[in-house]
């Protein structure tokens, strides 16, 4: 990831993943199959299947994590997948139906390989074109499948003491995803014992998102439900409008640590009065910045030393990330005043994996920097242990 060559690798990737070619496809070319695992996809991802997942999952735990995140990576793309125009609409609707019932199964079967503690990752447009479609609309409520979907599969959740978070997309999904990630919150998030169940995710690079997570928290803070949030500086700014992202990677980096901020000294993001009443948050820390998660675990720290009211923080990145920012966290203090430090892994077959492996290329190409600290991290860990061994 580090080396020149990922540029080459990366347009590469890109155009297996727009190709409908069989050659192309790892589900159907053993030999690309072979070769996407052995390079990517086992740094990035966590198994095609339970025992190897729970594998992953348990080689975690040994490392020191307090626990992971697991999310099924399938998922679609914004433009309405082409249906066919021959089709009636009563085909249409079961082949509709089936993408949702596939999506809930494969979420329910990611949920059992978690046990308690664990987040579930849950990706709306994951539920195929009947999602795409209603977000992209920016429909208030779900189309009925899906709430129901998502019904049995947050029951589910709160019922196993896990918890799940709603993936934040692309802009053209997001303001819809936002209505029904709180309708989630309003209906879950009330129970004292395991609240908050549900947590939405919050981008911070867009200038709308800390407007967005003040009004949410106001209605949190009216209505008496918990917000559970996760905040993330956003994956799409190489596909999305660029006038609603914040103009500088300075702009964004303040307003993602001023939300943090906020939040852990429970104030809301757009200020307010002194003493105005605060909502029960729980904040994930989500990022690879290992400057923005040092602030966070000493301010955190900071509040629960000194006695000083804050929020229950935890922190985490994805697989194969920065793995220097979570393993230099994982040996903190086991006392409380540390967050707890998450691994947020994805599971499914090469194919299904496509999407999410060409985020993680592409992110680390534009974040070559902390790429290559990376790779010196690691490559100074080797030979510690091994001038130690010898
Ligand atoms: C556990 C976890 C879960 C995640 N879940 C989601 C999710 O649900 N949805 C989602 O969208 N992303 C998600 N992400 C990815 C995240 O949004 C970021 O893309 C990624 O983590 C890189 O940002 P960073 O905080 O690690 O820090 P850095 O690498 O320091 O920041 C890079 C980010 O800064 C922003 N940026 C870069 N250049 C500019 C510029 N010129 N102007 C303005 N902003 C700029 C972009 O957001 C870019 O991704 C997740 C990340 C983690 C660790």
């Amino acid at each position: 990831m580090a080396s020149p060559l990922l540029k080459p690798c990366l347009s590469i990737l890109k155009y297996m993943v727009d190709s409908h070619s069989v050659m192309l496809s790892p589900a159907k070319n053993p030999m690309i199959n072979y070769l996407l695992r052995r390079t990517i996809y086992e740094h990035f991802c966590a198994g095609v299947n339970e025992t190897e997942v729970r594998r992953t999952v348990q080689e975690m735990k040994a490392l020191g994590f307090k626990g992971v995140i697991l999310g099924y990576a399938r998922e679609s793309i914004a433009k309405v997948e082409e249906t066919d125009q021959t089709q009636s609409a009563v085909a249409k609707k079961e082949a509709l139906d089936r993408a949702v019932d596939e999506w809930k199964q494969g979420t329910l079967r990611t949920l059992k390989m978690l046990g308690k503690g664990n987040y579930l990752a849950v990706k709306f447009t994951g539920a195929g074109p009947a999602a795409v479609e209603a977000l992209s609309r920016g429909d208030r409520v779900p189309p009925s499948r899906i709430k129901e979907a998502m019904t049995e599969i947050c029951e589910a959740v709160a019922a196993q003491g896990s918890r799940v978070w709603i993936d934040a997309e692309q802009q053209v999904f997001q303001s819809a995803i936002d209505v029904w990630a709180v309708d989630l919150m309003r209906k879950y998030n009330r129970n004292e014992a395991n609240s908050p169940v549900v947590l939405n995710t919050y981008q911070a690079y867009l200038k709308s998102s800390t407007a967005t997570l003040n009004a949410h928290l106001c209605l949190a803070q009216k209505e008496g439900w918990a917000m559970g949030v996760k905040l993330v500086r956003g994956a799409y700014i190489a596909h999305d409008r660029r006038d609603r992202i914040h103009d500088t990677k300075a702009d964004t980096d303040r307003n993602y640590d001023h939300i943090v901020e906020s939040l852990i000294t429970r104030q809301n993001p757009l200020g307010g009065e002194a003493g105005q009443p605060f909502p029960k948050v729980r904040l994930f820390v989500a990022s690879h910045n290992g400057e923005s998660v040092r602030k966070a675990c000493a301010l955190f720290r900071e509040r629960v030393v000194n006695g000083l009211p804050a929020i229950p923080v935890e922190v985490g990145q994805l697989q194969g990330m920065a793995d220097e920012v979570s393993l230099g966290m994982v040996g903190g203090v086991a006392d409380g005043t540390m967050p707890g430090v998450f691994k947020c892994l994805a599971w499914g077959s090469t194919e299904e994996c496509l999407h999410f492996l060409l985020r993680r290329a592409i992110e680390n190409h534009s974040g070559m920097q902390r790429t290559r600290e990376t790779a010196r991290a690691l490559r100074g860990e080797a030979w510690r242990r091994w001038v130690g061994e010898h």
